[in-house]
C-alpha cells in the first residue's frame, strides 16, 4: 500500500518531550500547498509500555481535548517509564468546526478505519492511526462524549471481546480510570470504528462517554483529567498510585438498551440520567408541534436499568436516539 500522505514533525523513537504536528497536505482554495496541522506531543522516557491517548475522534466532544491538552503542557519525562502519544483533537479539521464530522468531507473518524492514504482528509487520518499510531501503542485510550445531540451518565468503557484475556486488561484499565460509572459496552455499529481496529491489532482499548450537549463541565472535565493520570499510574507508565474511587458497574446486553424515535416533534423527559427504570416505564414523550390537541408518543424502556444517555436538543427527529438505558451489574 502507498505511504501515509501525513508527516510527523515529532520522532515517536527519541527519549524527551516533543510537542508538534501530524502535518496532512490539503490543496484548497485559500492555502494552494497548504496542510492540515493536527497537534501532537510524545513524551518518551527508556522503555516500557506506550499508551495512545486521543480526544476529538467526534470534533463536538470536550472533556477528551480538555484533558488531553492539559496532560500535553504538564506532563514530565522524569515521571514516566515508556511513552506516552497524545492526540487532543485525532478529526482536528471537526474539532475546530465544533462539530461530530468534518467539515472538509463530512467524514465521520469513527466510521471511517481502516482509512485510505489516498482517501479524504479523515480517511487520510484514520489511515495513519491505523498503519503508523496503533501499532506503536499497548494500551489505547479514546475520549468520547455526547457532542451535540446525546448526553450520558459519565462513565468508563470497553467492549465484551472474543479474546477474554484481552477483555480482562481493558476492564482492568476501565476500573483503574476510576469515572463514577463504568459501562461494558455494546455497539450499535461497529465497523469503521477506531475503537475495533484497536481491538482486532491485540491493543488494550477503552474509551469513555463523558456527559455531552456540546460542552463540558467542571466535573465531567475532572473526571477526565484524573481519570488519564489513573490509567497512566495503573499502566505503569506514570509514577504514583491510582486514585480510584468507587465506581458502579453498568452493561449493555443487547439492543433492547436503545430506544429511537420513529416521528419528529418536542421531547419531554419523564426521567433523567441515573434514575431507575423498569421495563415498560415511559422515559420520554414525544409531541408532534405541526398542530395542538394531539397525544404524544411515549418512548418506553425495553429493560429494567437506570438511564445512561438521553437525546439532548430539545427537538427531535424520526430515527435519532431518544434514550440508553443500562443494566446495574449487582456489586
Ligand atoms: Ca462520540
Amino acid at each position: 500500500m502507498r505511504a501515509s500522505p501525513i508527516s510527523p514533525t515529532v520522532d515517536f523513537s527519541a527519549e524527551g518531550v516533543q510537542h508538534g504536528f501530524l502535518r496532512l497536505p490539503y490543496s484548497r482554495d485559500d492555502s494552494a500547498w497548504g496542510s492540515v496541522m493536527i497537534p501532537v506531543s510524545v513524551v518518551k522516557n527508556g522503555e516500557g509500555p506506550t499508551a495512545l491517548l486521543t480526544g476529538g475522534n467526534h470534533g463536538d466532544e470536550y472533556e477528551g481535548p480538555i484533558a488531553l491538552f492539559d496532560l500535553a503542557r504538564s506532563l514530565k519525562v522524569e515521571e514516566i517509564t515508556g511513552r506516552v502519544i497524545i492526540v487532543p483533537a485525532m478529526n482536528y479539521p471537526a474539532f475546530l468546526a465544533g462539530t461530530r464530522t468534518s467539515p472538509i468531507d463530512k467524514g465521520n473518524m469513527n466510521r471511517s478505519f481502516p482509512g485510505a492514504p489516498n482517501g479524504t482528509v479523515t480517511q487520510k487520518i484514520a489511515d495513519y492511526f491505523q498503519r503508523m499510531l496503533l501499532p506503536l501503542a499497548d494500551i489505547v485510550l479514546d475520549f468520547h462524549s455526547g457532542g451535540r445531540t446525546l448526553d450520558f451518565l459519565p462513565f468508563c468503557a470497553a467492549h465484551i471481546l472474543p479474546d477474554k484475556a484481552q477483555e480482562a486488561k481493558a476492564f482492568e484499565l476501565v476500573h483503574a480510570f476510576g469515572a463514577p460509572w463504568s459501562m461494558k459496552m455494546l455497539e450499535i455499529d461497529a465497523v469503521g470504528m477506531y475503537d475495533t481496529a484497536a481491538e482486532e491489532m491485540g491493543k488494550i482499548f477503552i474509551t469513555t462517554e463523558l456527559g455531552g450537549g456540546g460542552t463540558a463541565t467542571a466535573k465531567s472535565a475532572g473526571i477526565a483529567k484524573r481519570g488519564v493520570t489513573n490509567l497512566l499510574k495503573s499502566a505503569g507508565i506514570l509514577n504514583g498510585a491510582a486514585q480510584t474511587g468507587q465506581t458502579v458497574w453498568l452493561d449493555m446486553p443487547d439492543g433492547n438498551c436503545f430506544s429511537f424515535a420513529e416521528d419528529g416533534g418536542l421531547i419531554e423527559p419523564l426521567v433523567d440520567l441515573g434514575d431507575t427504570v423498569k421495563t415498560g416505564d415511559a422515559v420520554a414523550r414525544i409531541y408532534p408541534v405541526g398542530r395542538t390537541g394531539i397525544a404524544p408518543q411515549e418512548i418506553r424502556a425495553k429493560m429494567d436499568g437506570i438511564l445512561a444517555a438521553r437525546h439532548f436538543p430539545g427537538l427531535v427527529k424520526p430515527g435519532d436516539c431518544v434514550s440508553v438505558v443500562a443494566a446495574v451489574v449487582p456489586a
